[in-house]
This record gives structure tokens, C-alpha cells and sequence, in this order.
């Protein structure tokens, strides 16, 4: 027995097989994130993904069979899939997963378009923890929906094709910067100045806003749509980049979105792809950047209407089977960055390659606003990582008294179920490109792999 604790490097644990499956399962990981860039093309993709594997959607307050496969798609933008176990739920409880699947981006605003110096913009509201200098001066696409009021939506996705036009938002160049360059950050880069470019060329026999009808004709000609039904639009402005392979070895991926798609893929593999008996309830959340708020977010009711679904086909008591539930709240985690040490404590913070990384704890200041997982159920946790030959590392988000933050645990354990965060870590998180090592993400699906069994 050893009697002191080592991290373990994960590539350098892993043989060439290994190394191989690493590479593999990664391609497919790369794909998801291409292919699903915002909350509601993930869960579409995902959707694909679990029809493809028999499940079948539910519809609230049907009956639950022991052995059914099911999802329900909840409004388009959050997606539960539960697999109907044959074990004891009233010993085993539920497994559940929650990853999100928004992302830090540049909404639109309701009365987006203007036009300035006969330049056409349009105007957005950023949406979750940004740094806005980093989304000036790189190809933006434009992903989302405008509902109509005939009942019909129209789907719009603009430069993600090699074809497709981008849009684009200035930056002042560094010859006339000495006035900006002495302000702070917070004071140079205003959110009002996050406009995107959409045109350029006046419309024919207009004086007034010329470059704004033109703009405007061209998407009545391609969608169908009206500036008034801007009002009635989720349109999302995210980086134009594919997800890439990063480093000479290849042991990196740089893309949009990694948080939290990079544990949200992942879960879906190891439900998918896992053999057990275990009833397991995995989750796509919509709206964790913002504080798990509304209807798609993970403070709303439904996760609990469908346990009680659970509990009410099972013959169960829903309080007894919360109270035996476990989750794994699937997170990413800030990374430990040389550049940037003094931000990081380097015993207890994630490190690339080093495997998954749970974090006991979050919130800021003295832990507030933190789920703190209890050290019996991280005992259990061990135990069948260790099983199953799993990798992983402790987390912690940063130096104490730094900064902080939160995830969706706090309103899973609040249900009385036992919750603890667990992640891929992260370099440059909410950054247009974020970066994590392929061996990470690899040891997050054999971690949630074994949780479920
Ligand atoms: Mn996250
Ligand atoms: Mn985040």
C-alpha cells in the first residue's frame, strides 16, 4: 500500500491501444461539438444520437416501464434521457448527470439592426461570464431561431459553411489606442460597443438608411422575415471556428463551447454505450451561465416531476427514492495555467492531462453559494472510479478569496440527493476558443461510465 497520494498523468498511464481510443473517441467529440454550436442544435444532435439507439420521447405523466428508454425534449433547448432500470430504485435510487449546454456568447437584441456611417449593425446583449475585448476582430457565425406569429419558426445558421459570409465586430488599431490602452479593461471594452457588421452596400433609390434596407431585403428574400419579427428571435452570434486539434502530438482541442459540452458529450456516450441495470436520468441544461434560471434551466420543476414520474411507475416513495439518488454534477473546471500561476493554489487546482477533475466544493468567499459534497458519498465515488480504473484529479476553481463560481449542483442536492461537481478542465475558459486535453475528456466518459453501473 502506498501511503502518499500522486497524481497520475493520464497520457503518460495510457499505452498505444489506449492512446488509440483516446484519439478515437475524441473524433467523435469533435463532431458533436461542429455539430451543435448552441443549446438547441445540441440538443437536436443529441437527440439524433439516442433516437438513433432506440430511445423514444416521453410525454409528461405517462407510466415509466422498467426497461424503457425514453427523452424528453423540453422546449428545444433542454433534454432529459432516462434509461428505465431493472435494479432496486428504492435501494440504488436514480443515477442522474446534468451537463449544460449553453454557452458564454453575443445575443441579439429585440430591435437589433441599425446603421451608422453607412454601416449596417446589428446590436447584441452578451450572454454569461465574458471577457469582451477577446470577441473583437474574429469571424462570427450567427446561429438561432425567429418565431413567427403564423405559429412557424425559421431556422437561421450564418457562417459555418467555407461559403458563408461572417459577421464581425472592430476594434480600434493600436496606432490611436493610447487613450484606451490607459484605461482598465472593464473601463475600454464596453458592451455597447459589441456590434456586429451584416452589410455595406446601400439599397438602389434609398436616401435614408439605405445600407439598412439592403440588409434587411436580402433576409426577407433568404428567411422570409421582417425586421418587426427580430422582436420575436433567439439569435445567437458565436465564434465561426470548427473544433481543432491542437499541438504537434495532437494532445489537445481547441473550440467554442467546450464548457460544458466537453462533459455533456461524455454523458451521453457512457449512457449510451454502458452496461448496466441501473436506472439513470442524464441531463442537458439550458441557461447554467445565467444562473440555471427559467423554464430550460435547472432550477425549474421538471427534473423533479420526472423523478416523481420515476417514483409514481416504480411503486416508490419520491421522497425515499431522492434520498437514495446520486449525482454527478458535470462541470467543467478552470485549469492550471503556468502563464497565469499566481491565480492558481497547484496542489488542489485541475491540471490538463491529469485526468477528470471533481471538485468538492465551488462558490467564492469562505465556499458561499457551494454545494459541498460530503466526504462519504466522494468515499463511494473512489471506490468505483477505482474499480473501474478511472483517472481523475481534484479540482478547485482558482486561488481562495480570487474569485468563484457556481453550477448547477446546489439545486440537485437541494432535492435532497447527494451531488457532487466533477470535469474536464479547462484553459481559457469562456474565451471564443477554449482548450482541453483529449485524455481528459476521455476519462470523463469512463468515470460517468462507472457512476452509472
Ligand atoms: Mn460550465
Ligand atoms: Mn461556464
Amino acid at each position: 500500500m502506498d501511503i502518499m497520494y500522486k497524481k497520475k498523468n493520464a497520457y503518460a498511464a495510457a499505452d498505444s491501444a489506449e492512446l488509440a481510443r483516446i484519439t478515437e473517441y475524441c473524433e467523435g467529440y469533435k463532431k458533436f461539438l461542429d455539430n451543435g454550436k448552441t443549446e438547441r442544435e445540441t440538443v437536436a444532435e443529441t437527440i439524433k444520437l439516442v433516437a438513433a439507439a432506440g430511445y423514444k420521447p416521453y410525454a409528461l405523466g405517462d407510466k415509466i416501464a422498467k426497461g424503457a428508454k425514453l427523452y424528453y425534449d423540453n422546449r428545444g433547448k433542454s433534454l432529459f434521457v432516462l434509461r428505465a432500470g431493472t435494479a432496486d430504485i428504492a435501494k440504488n435510487g436514480v443515477r442522474i448527470l446534468v451537463a449544460h449546454v449553453d454557452s458564454p456568447r453575443l445575443d441579439l437584441k429585440q430591435v437589433p439592426l441599425f446603421e451608422k456611417s453607412d454601416i449596417a449593425y446589428l446590436k447584441t446583449h452578451y450572454y454569461g461570464g465574458i471577457k469582451k475585448y477577446q470577441w473583437l476582430t474574429i469571424p462570427l457565425a450567427l446561429h438561432g431561431v425567429v418565431a413567427l406569429k403564423s405559429g412557424k419558426t425559421v431556422n437561421v445558421a450564418i457562417g459555418e459553411k467555407d461559403s458563408d459570409p461572417v459577421f464581425y465586430i472592430t476594434d480600434l488599431l493600436p496606432h490611436l489606442s493610447q487613450e484606451i490602452n490607459s484605461k482598465t479593461i472593464a473601463e475600454g471594452f464596453q458592451a455597447e460597443n459589441l456590434n456586429l457588421v451584416i452589410g455595406g452596400i446601400p439599397a438602389r433609390g434609398e436616401d435614408k438608411d439605405a445600407v439598412k434596407k439592403g440588409v434587411m431585403a436580402l433576409l426577407n428574400e433568404k428567411y422570409g422575415i421582417t425586421e418587426e419579427d427580430f422582436l420575436s428571435a433567439e439569435l445567437e452570434a458565436v465564434p465561426a471556428v470548427k473544433a481543432r486539434d491542437v499541438g504537434i502530438d495532437r494532445a489537445f482541442i481547441s473550440s467554442y463551447g467546450h464548457d460544458d459540452r466537453v462533459c455533456a458529450y461524455p454523458e451521453i456516450t457512457a449512457t449510451l454505450q454502458t452496461d448496466t441495470d441501473q436506472t439513470v436520468l442524464t441531463v442537458l441544461a439550458d441557461k447554467e451561465e445565467i444562473g440555471s434560471e427559467g423554464n430550460t434551466g435547472m432550477q425549474c420543476v421538471l427534473i423533479s416531476d420526472i423523478l416523481d414520474a420515476v417514483a409514481a411507475s416504480y411503486g416508490v416513495n419520491p421522497a425515499a427514492l431522492r434520498a437514495k439518488s446520486q449525482c454527478i454534477s458535470a462541470d467543467v473546471t478552470a485549469a492550471y495555467d503556468p502563464a497565469y500561476a499566481s491565480a492558481f493554489e497547484e496542489n488542489n487546482v485541475g491540471k490538463v492531462g491529469y485526468g477528470v477533475a471533481m471538485n468538492k466544493y465551488t462558490g467564492a468567499r469562505g465556499k458561499s453559494g457551494s454545494n459541498d459534497a460530503s466526504a462519504e458519498y466522494i468515499a463511494r465515488l473512489r471506490a468505483a472510479f477505482e474499480k473501474d480504473g478511472v483517472i481523475w484529479q481534484t479540482g478547485e476553481l482558482g486561488r481562495v478569496d480570487l474569485g468563484g463560481g457556481g453550477t448547477v449542483a446546489k439545486y440537485i442536492s437541494k432535492m435532497n440527493i447527494d451531488t457532487v461537481d466533477m470535469g474536464v478542465p479547462v484553459l481559457s475558459m469562456h474565451a471564443p476558443c477554449e482548450l482541453v486535453s483529449k485524455v481528459d475528456v476521455y476519462q470523463a466518459h469512463k468515470a460517468f461510465s462507472a457512476f452509472i453501473k
